[in-house]
């Protein structure tokens, strides 16, 4: 009981910290690229924004989000969570394709447009669709981040920086366990079967 009570009054303490920060008292969040090693950066902290899912093309009950994802995919996309740098499926792939949405099969980055950022994610310039990736400022944990998400499902995908050369676009760092990936040659067979799904 005293543990617990003693939990409570520094749960107290924390929630009175937050709420007497005014704007200009949050940090600028540490991104990877700057953390010491064991420190968790921007990325790695899970987001806590409101998606307006009411625009989403596509919605799925909870028990068919949990039945469509694996755990681990379901926690980052659905509950907004975040995997461990460099431990995870798309960080260092470089083959020719395109990455998907894992909620809705909607394509939403290219590889042409991925790059190395040294953050242990995959990072991309620019969606292939710009209205495909939502964006919502997050202001908890006392940062203020940009999340991104598809707007066809809602599901979280991760956040984007502005710290790339600008004609190159910006830095969006995306959780693996957001995307599902297609080789070059199976997208192109992808689009042709769309396209002539849509011409008939
Ligand atoms: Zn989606």
């Amino acid at each position: 009981m005293i543990a617990a009570g003693a939990f409570a009054i520094a749960l107290a303490a924390a929630v009175t910290l937050f709420a007497d920060m005014k704007d200009s008292d949050t940090f600028a969040p540490k991104d990877a690229l700057e953390c010491q090693p064991g420190e968790i950066s921007a990325c790695g902290l899970p987001s806590n924004v409101v998606i307006d899912m009411s625009k989403a093309k596509v919605q799925r009950t909870e028990a068919e989000w949990r039945e469509r994802l694996t755990p681990n995919q379901y926690y980052v996309a659905r509950e907004q969570g975040t995997e461990p740098p460099f431990r995870n499926a798309y960080w260092d792939k470089k083959t020719d394709g395109v990455y998907f949405c894992v909620g809705c099969d909607t394509p939403l980055f290219d590889s042409t447009t991925k790059f190395d950022s040294g953050t242990g994610w995959p990072s991309f310039y620019r969606p292939i669709e710009r209205s495909f990736v939502g964006v919502e400022r997050d202001y908890s944990l006392g940062m203020v981040r940009d999340e991104v998400h598809c707007t066809v499902c809602g599901s979280h995908l991760g956040h984007v920086f502005d710290d790339v050369p600008r004609k190159k676009g910006r830095r969006y760092c995306i959780n693996s366990a957001s995307l599902r990936f297609m080789t070059r040659e199976n997208y192109d067979a992808w689009v042709a079967r769309n396209q002539s799904a849509a011409n008939n």
